[in-house]
Protein backbone atom coordinates (compact mmCIF):
# COMPACT_ATOMS: atom_id res chain seq x y z
CA UNK A 1 0.00 0.00 0.00
CA UNK A 2 1.34 3.44 -0.67
CA UNK A 3 1.72 4.98 2.50
CA UNK A 4 0.45 8.28 0.82
CA UNK A 5 -2.87 7.62 0.13
CA UNK A 6 -3.30 5.56 3.95
CA UNK A 7 -4.80 8.19 6.72
CA UNK A 8 -1.54 8.78 9.25
CA UNK A 9 -3.84 7.72 12.14
CA UNK A 10 -4.08 4.25 10.34
CA UNK A 11 -0.08 4.13 10.01
CA UNK A 12 2.81 2.15 12.54
CA UNK A 13 5.14 4.24 14.25
CA UNK A 14 7.87 3.75 11.71
CA UNK A 15 5.35 5.05 8.83
CA UNK A 16 4.45 8.48 10.42
CA UNK A 17 7.87 8.90 11.88
CA UNK A 18 8.87 9.37 8.24
CA UNK A 19 5.64 10.27 6.18
CA UNK A 20 3.41 12.17 8.60
CA UNK A 21 2.72 15.93 7.50
CA UNK A 22 5.24 15.80 4.75
CA UNK A 23 4.26 16.02 1.41
CA UNK A 24 6.09 15.99 -1.68
CA UNK A 25 7.42 20.44 -2.20
CA UNK A 26 3.81 21.24 -4.74
CA UNK A 27 6.62 23.31 -7.04
CA UNK A 28 9.60 20.77 -7.77
CA UNK A 29 8.47 17.33 -6.26
CA UNK A 30 11.65 17.84 -3.79
CA UNK A 31 10.75 14.57 -1.31
CA UNK A 32 12.31 16.31 1.51
CA UNK A 33 10.42 19.50 3.10
CA UNK A 34 12.69 22.63 2.00
CA UNK A 35 14.03 25.01 4.25
CA UNK A 36 11.82 27.99 3.65
CA UNK A 37 14.85 30.65 5.17
CA UNK A 38 12.42 33.42 4.91
CA UNK A 39 11.22 36.10 8.00
CA UNK A 40 8.03 37.04 5.42
CA UNK A 41 5.56 36.25 2.39
CA UNK A 42 4.42 38.73 -0.44
CA UNK A 43 1.37 39.38 -0.42
CA UNK A 44 -1.04 40.02 -3.47
CA UNK A 45 -2.88 43.02 -1.83
CA UNK A 46 -2.93 44.21 1.53
CA UNK A 47 -4.41 40.69 4.09
CA UNK A 48 -4.49 38.56 1.01
CA UNK A 49 -1.84 36.24 1.53
CA UNK A 50 -1.24 32.09 1.21
CA UNK A 51 -1.74 31.95 4.72
CA UNK A 52 1.62 32.78 5.43
CA UNK A 53 2.05 36.41 6.85
CA UNK A 54 5.40 36.90 8.85
CA UNK A 55 7.98 34.14 10.10
CA UNK A 56 7.41 34.60 13.48
CA UNK A 57 4.05 32.90 13.49
CA UNK A 58 4.11 30.65 10.81
CA UNK A 59 6.79 28.81 8.55
CA UNK A 60 5.89 25.75 6.05
CA UNK A 61 8.94 24.46 7.30
CA UNK A 62 7.92 24.01 10.74
CA UNK A 63 4.50 23.52 9.89
CA UNK A 64 5.45 20.33 8.54
CA UNK A 65 7.38 19.35 11.50
CA UNK A 66 4.53 20.12 13.99
CA UNK A 67 2.13 18.03 12.03
CA UNK A 68 4.92 15.20 12.41
CA UNK A 69 5.51 15.38 16.12
CA UNK A 70 1.23 15.63 16.62
CA UNK A 71 1.03 12.32 14.61
CA UNK A 72 3.69 10.68 16.52
CA UNK A 73 1.78 11.98 19.98
CA UNK A 74 -1.29 10.85 18.60
CA UNK A 75 -2.52 14.34 18.88
CA UNK A 76 -4.26 16.71 16.68
CA UNK A 77 -2.01 19.73 17.57
CA UNK A 78 1.35 20.63 17.90
CA UNK A 79 3.24 23.92 18.43
CA UNK A 80 7.00 24.61 18.41
CA UNK A 81 9.55 26.42 20.50
CA UNK A 82 13.09 27.48 20.29
CA UNK A 83 13.36 25.27 23.19
CA UNK A 84 11.55 22.87 25.84
CA UNK A 85 12.17 25.53 28.70
CA UNK A 86 10.36 28.36 25.81
CA UNK A 87 7.64 25.58 25.82
CA UNK A 88 7.13 24.87 28.69
CA UNK A 89 7.55 28.93 29.67
CA UNK A 90 4.09 29.20 27.37
CA UNK A 91 1.96 26.50 28.78
CA UNK A 92 2.99 28.36 32.45
CA UNK A 93 1.21 31.56 30.31
CA UNK A 94 -1.51 30.04 30.45
CA UNK A 95 -1.88 30.74 34.07
CA UNK A 96 -2.71 34.34 36.38
CA UNK A 97 -1.60 35.51 39.55
CA UNK A 98 -2.96 32.98 42.06
CA UNK A 99 -2.99 30.00 40.49
CA UNK A 100 -1.25 26.81 41.53
CA UNK A 101 0.64 24.59 40.21
CA UNK A 102 1.35 20.96 41.45
CA UNK A 103 4.16 19.27 40.43
CA UNK A 104 6.86 16.61 41.15
CA UNK A 105 9.81 16.58 43.47
CA UNK A 106 12.29 15.37 40.61
CA UNK A 107 12.18 17.98 37.90
CA UNK A 108 14.63 18.10 35.30
CA UNK A 109 16.37 21.70 36.80
CA UNK A 110 16.10 24.01 34.58
CA UNK A 111 11.98 23.12 34.67
CA UNK A 112 12.42 24.02 38.55
CA UNK A 113 14.30 27.30 37.60
CA UNK A 114 11.57 28.61 35.78
CA UNK A 115 8.85 27.67 38.31
CA UNK A 116 10.96 28.95 41.22
CA UNK A 117 12.71 31.87 40.07
CA UNK A 118 10.56 33.48 37.61
CA UNK A 119 7.01 32.21 37.88
CA UNK A 120 6.76 32.48 41.87
CA UNK A 121 7.66 36.44 41.67
CA UNK A 122 4.32 36.33 39.16
CA UNK A 123 2.40 35.08 42.27
CA UNK A 124 1.92 31.50 40.98
CA UNK A 125 2.32 29.05 43.75
CA UNK A 126 3.73 25.75 43.38
CA UNK A 127 3.71 22.42 45.32
CA UNK A 128 6.40 20.14 44.71
CA UNK A 129 5.22 16.48 45.83
CA UNK A 130 5.46 12.82 45.66
CA UNK A 131 3.66 12.08 42.58
CA UNK A 132 4.68 8.49 42.17
CA UNK A 133 1.46 8.21 44.29
CA UNK A 134 -1.44 9.99 42.46
CA UNK A 135 -3.22 10.74 45.83
CA UNK A 136 -1.32 12.66 47.06
CA UNK A 137 -2.62 15.08 44.58
CA UNK A 138 -5.51 14.92 46.06
CA UNK A 139 -4.66 16.85 49.03
CA UNK A 140 -3.42 19.88 47.38
CA UNK A 141 -5.77 20.78 44.96
CA UNK A 142 -7.99 23.45 45.78
CA UNK A 143 -9.76 26.18 43.79
CA UNK A 144 -6.75 27.55 42.70
CA UNK A 145 -5.27 24.76 41.51
CA UNK A 146 -4.83 25.04 37.67
CA UNK A 147 -2.20 22.90 36.17
CA UNK A 148 -0.57 19.55 37.14
CA UNK A 149 3.07 18.74 35.45
CA UNK A 150 4.34 15.76 35.68
CA UNK A 151 7.87 14.69 34.10
CA UNK A 152 7.76 10.83 33.86
CA UNK A 153 10.08 9.20 33.42
CA UNK A 154 11.54 11.82 35.97
CA UNK A 155 15.02 13.21 35.68
CA UNK A 156 17.68 11.49 36.92
CA UNK A 157 15.75 8.90 39.11
CA UNK A 158 13.84 7.73 36.94
CA UNK A 159 10.41 7.36 39.13
CA UNK A 160 7.56 7.21 37.09
CA UNK A 161 4.23 8.87 37.35
CA UNK A 162 0.94 6.80 36.71
CA UNK A 163 0.02 9.40 34.10
CA UNK A 164 -3.91 7.96 33.66
CA UNK A 165 -4.70 8.02 37.44
CA UNK A 166 -2.93 11.75 37.56
CA UNK A 167 -4.77 12.73 34.50
CA UNK A 168 -8.35 11.29 35.89
CA UNK A 169 -8.20 13.07 39.17
CA UNK A 170 -7.05 16.41 37.19
CA UNK A 171 -10.39 16.32 34.75
CA UNK A 172 -12.51 15.47 38.24
CA UNK A 173 -11.22 18.93 39.28
CA UNK A 174 -10.98 20.76 36.01
CA UNK A 175 -7.10 21.02 36.15
CA UNK A 176 -4.78 21.07 32.95
CA UNK A 177 -2.61 18.15 32.99
CA UNK A 178 0.89 18.52 31.37
CA UNK A 179 3.12 15.47 30.76
CA UNK A 180 6.43 16.12 29.94
CA UNK A 181 7.37 13.22 27.92
CA UNK A 182 10.95 14.07 27.09
CA UNK A 183 12.57 10.81 28.46
CA UNK A 184 10.28 8.45 27.06
CA UNK A 185 9.36 10.01 23.62
CA UNK A 186 6.50 9.37 21.46
CA UNK A 187 7.89 6.00 20.35
CA UNK A 188 7.70 4.29 24.02
CA UNK A 189 4.92 6.20 25.78
CA UNK A 190 1.99 8.47 24.48
CA UNK A 191 0.36 10.71 27.36
CA UNK A 192 -2.57 11.82 25.42
CA UNK A 193 -3.85 8.83 25.06
CA UNK A 194 -3.85 8.25 28.96
CA UNK A 195 -5.68 11.42 29.44
CA UNK A 196 -2.82 13.62 29.53
CA UNK A 197 -4.05 17.30 28.33
CA UNK A 198 -0.79 18.84 26.91
CA UNK A 199 2.73 16.75 25.80
CA UNK A 200 5.60 18.46 26.06
CA UNK A 201 8.94 17.80 24.45
CA UNK A 202 12.49 19.10 24.84
CA UNK A 203 13.00 18.12 20.87
CA UNK A 204 16.67 18.86 21.54
CA UNK A 205 17.00 15.27 23.01
CA UNK A 206 15.37 12.16 21.83
CA UNK A 207 13.65 13.52 18.76
CA UNK A 208 15.96 16.10 17.15
CA UNK A 209 18.23 13.24 18.20
CA UNK A 210 21.67 14.16 17.03
CA UNK A 211 22.82 16.67 19.62
CA UNK A 212 22.04 19.68 17.07
CA UNK A 213 19.63 21.74 17.72
CA UNK A 214 17.82 23.04 20.63
CA UNK A 215 14.11 22.89 20.69
CA UNK A 216 10.86 22.22 22.26
CA UNK A 217 7.04 21.47 21.30
CA UNK A 218 3.71 20.95 22.66
CA UNK A 219 1.11 19.05 22.07
CA UNK A 220 -2.75 18.82 22.73
CA UNK A 221 -6.04 17.69 21.17
CA UNK A 222 -7.77 20.43 22.84
CA UNK A 223 -8.57 23.45 20.38
CA UNK A 224 -9.15 25.93 23.00
CA UNK A 225 -5.52 24.88 25.23
CA UNK A 226 -3.91 24.89 21.46
CA UNK A 227 -5.06 28.41 20.21
CA UNK A 228 -4.05 29.82 23.64
CA UNK A 229 -0.17 28.21 23.16
CA UNK A 230 -0.57 29.13 19.48
CA UNK A 231 -1.32 32.83 20.86
CA UNK A 232 1.49 32.53 23.50
CA UNK A 233 3.96 31.51 20.73
CA UNK A 234 3.02 34.53 18.01
CA UNK A 235 2.48 37.22 21.13
CA UNK A 236 6.10 36.31 23.24
CA UNK A 237 8.05 35.19 19.83
CA UNK A 238 9.99 32.05 21.18
CA UNK A 239 9.74 30.57 17.79
CA UNK A 240 12.22 28.28 16.50
CA UNK A 241 14.08 28.56 13.34
CA UNK A 242 13.48 26.98 9.43
CA UNK A 243 16.60 25.15 9.34
CA UNK A 244 16.25 23.84 12.96
CA UNK A 245 12.80 22.90 11.58
CA UNK A 246 14.51 20.60 9.18
CA UNK A 247 17.03 19.22 11.14
CA UNK A 248 14.45 17.71 13.26
CA UNK A 249 11.80 16.75 10.42
CA UNK A 250 15.19 14.80 9.33
CA UNK A 251 16.45 13.65 12.80
CA UNK A 252 12.49 11.99 13.81
CA UNK A 253 12.81 9.84 10.34
CA UNK A 254 15.38 7.45 12.73
CA UNK A 255 13.57 7.97 15.37
CA UNK A 256 12.21 4.19 15.58
CA UNK A 257 15.20 2.76 14.60
CA UNK A 258 17.57 4.51 17.03
CA UNK A 259 14.96 3.96 20.01
CA UNK A 260 15.00 0.45 19.40
CA UNK A 261 18.96 0.35 19.79
CA UNK A 262 18.79 2.93 22.79
CA UNK A 263 16.08 0.56 24.68
CA UNK A 264 18.62 -2.74 23.61
CA UNK A 265 21.63 -1.04 24.51
CA UNK A 266 20.07 0.41 27.75
CA UNK A 267 19.19 -3.14 29.51
CA UNK A 268 21.86 -4.64 28.54
CA UNK A 269 24.23 -1.69 30.24
CA UNK A 270 21.54 -1.55 33.16
CA UNK A 271 22.33 -5.22 34.04
CA UNK A 272 25.69 -5.19 33.46
CA UNK A 273 25.75 -2.13 36.24
CA UNK A 274 23.63 -3.90 38.41
CA UNK A 275 26.16 -6.51 39.16
CA UNK A 276 29.57 -3.73 39.16
CA UNK A 277 31.32 -4.23 42.76
CA UNK A 278 32.13 -0.42 42.33
CA UNK A 279 27.93 0.50 41.98
CA UNK A 280 25.62 0.98 45.03
CA UNK A 281 22.41 1.46 43.02
CA UNK A 282 20.77 1.32 39.24
CA UNK A 283 17.90 3.69 38.53
CA UNK A 284 16.19 1.75 35.52
CA UNK A 285 12.78 1.15 35.66
CA UNK A 286 13.11 -1.94 33.53
CA UNK A 287 14.71 -3.85 36.64
CA UNK A 288 11.49 -6.03 38.39
CA UNK A 289 12.23 -4.12 41.81
CA UNK A 290 12.56 -0.68 40.73
CA UNK A 291 9.16 0.74 42.45
CA UNK A 292 7.20 1.79 39.65
CA UNK A 293 7.85 -1.00 37.88
CA UNK A 294 4.23 -2.46 37.15
CA UNK A 295 3.21 1.16 35.67
CA UNK A 296 6.40 1.53 33.45
CA UNK A 297 5.12 -1.80 32.22
CA UNK A 298 1.68 -0.49 31.78
CA UNK A 299 1.98 3.16 30.14
CA UNK A 300 5.50 2.49 28.43
CA UNK A 301 6.17 0.19 25.33
CA UNK A 302 10.03 -0.31 26.50
CA UNK A 303 12.33 1.13 29.11
CA UNK A 304 14.08 3.38 27.85
CA UNK A 305 18.36 4.18 27.32
CA UNK A 306 18.38 6.27 30.61
CA UNK A 307 19.98 4.99 33.37
CA UNK A 308 21.56 6.43 36.76
CA UNK A 309 23.75 5.08 39.16
CA UNK A 310 24.98 5.94 42.76
CA UNK A 311 28.45 4.74 43.19
CA UNK A 312 29.61 3.27 46.58
CA UNK A 313 32.23 5.46 46.94
CA UNK A 314 30.27 8.52 47.86
CA UNK A 315 33.65 10.85 47.84
CA UNK A 316 33.48 13.93 45.10
CA UNK A 317 36.80 13.17 44.00
CA UNK A 318 35.87 9.89 42.54
CA UNK A 319 32.53 10.76 41.17
CA UNK A 320 34.39 13.60 39.23
CA UNK A 321 37.57 10.66 38.27
CA UNK A 322 34.89 8.50 37.36
CA UNK A 323 32.93 11.46 35.39
CA UNK A 324 36.09 12.48 33.57
CA UNK A 325 37.73 8.95 32.73
CA UNK A 326 35.45 7.22 29.96
CA UNK A 327 36.68 7.18 26.43
CA UNK A 328 33.59 7.06 24.62
CA UNK A 329 30.93 8.12 26.89
CA UNK A 330 31.41 11.79 26.73
CA UNK A 331 30.95 14.34 30.16
CA UNK A 332 28.40 16.32 28.67
CA UNK A 333 25.06 17.75 29.41
CA UNK A 334 21.82 16.83 27.96
CA UNK A 335 20.60 13.52 26.37
CA UNK A 336 18.52 11.46 23.81
CA UNK A 337 21.30 11.96 21.15
CA UNK A 338 23.07 9.04 18.80
CA UNK A 339 26.54 9.76 20.87
CA UNK A 340 26.42 8.60 24.32
CA UNK A 341 26.58 10.80 27.46
CA UNK A 342 27.86 10.64 31.08
CA UNK A 343 26.20 14.00 33.12
CA UNK A 344 27.03 14.74 36.83
CA UNK A 345 23.79 15.98 37.95
CA UNK A 346 24.53 17.11 40.59
CA UNK A 347 27.53 19.65 39.05
CA UNK A 348 25.46 20.23 35.82
CA UNK A 349 21.96 19.61 34.84
CA UNK A 350 20.70 20.37 38.71
CA UNK A 351 23.19 22.67 39.44
CA UNK A 352 19.92 25.19 40.04
CA UNK A 353 18.57 23.35 42.67
CA UNK A 354 19.27 23.67 46.19
CA UNK A 355 21.20 20.96 47.65
CA UNK A 356 19.05 19.72 49.97
CA UNK A 357 16.53 19.77 47.99
CA UNK A 358 18.28 17.52 45.56
CA UNK A 359 19.67 15.25 48.09
CA UNK A 360 16.04 15.06 49.21
CA UNK A 361 14.87 13.74 45.81
CA UNK A 362 17.97 11.04 45.37
CA UNK A 363 20.77 13.40 43.45
CA UNK A 364 23.45 12.88 45.98
CA UNK A 365 27.03 14.09 44.85
CA UNK A 366 27.93 10.79 43.91
CA UNK A 367 25.44 9.79 41.24
CA UNK A 368 26.08 9.88 37.40
CA UNK A 369 23.32 9.62 34.58
CA UNK A 370 23.77 8.15 31.64
CA UNK A 371 22.76 8.35 27.89
CA UNK A 372 23.15 5.16 26.23
CA UNK A 373 23.30 6.53 22.84
CA UNK A 374 23.04 3.71 19.88
CA UNK A 375 27.32 2.85 19.41
CA UNK A 376 27.91 -0.67 19.46
CA UNK A 377 27.10 -2.01 23.01
CA UNK A 378 30.24 -4.42 23.82
CA UNK A 379 32.38 -0.75 22.95
CA UNK A 380 30.10 1.23 25.55
CA UNK A 381 30.13 -1.70 28.10
CA UNK A 382 33.96 -1.92 28.14
CA UNK A 383 34.50 1.58 28.80
CA UNK A 384 31.90 1.41 31.10
CA UNK A 385 34.55 -1.03 32.87
CA UNK A 386 37.07 0.88 32.08
CA UNK A 387 36.09 3.96 34.02
CA UNK A 388 34.71 2.21 37.15
CA UNK A 389 38.13 0.22 37.51
C1 LIG B 1 16.25 19.13 28.55
C2 LIG B 1 14.97 19.01 29.24
C3 LIG B 1 14.05 20.09 29.30
C4 LIG B 1 14.39 21.45 28.76
O1 LIG B 1 14.51 21.48 27.38
P1 LIG B 1 15.55 22.41 26.56
O2 LIG B 1 15.31 21.98 25.16
O3 LIG B 1 16.92 22.12 27.07
O4 LIG B 1 15.16 23.83 26.82
C5 LIG B 1 12.85 19.86 29.93
N1 LIG B 1 12.53 18.67 30.47
C6 LIG B 1 13.38 17.63 30.42
C7 LIG B 1 12.97 16.32 31.03
C8 LIG B 1 14.62 17.75 29.82
O5 LIG B 1 15.46 16.72 29.80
Amino acid sequence: MNPFSMKEQDMKFGTKAIHAGVQPDPTTGAIMTPIYQTSTYVQESPGVNKGYGYARGKNPTRDALQANIAALENGKHCVCFSSGVAATDAVLKLLSPGDEVITGDDLYGGTYRLFTKIYEKFGIKFHFIDLTNADNVKQYINSNTKLIWAETPTNPTMQIIDIEAVSTIAKAHNIIMVADNTFASPYLQNPLDLGADIVMHSVTKYLGGHSDVVMGALITNDEKIHEQLYFILNSSGANPGPMDSFLVLRGIKTLHLRMQRHCENGKQIAHFLKDHPAIEKVYWPGFPEHPNHEIAKKQMRDFGGMISIVLKDKSVENTYKVASSFKVFSLAESLGGVESLINHPATMTHASIPKAEREKAGVVDNLLRLSVGVEHVDDLIADLQQALA
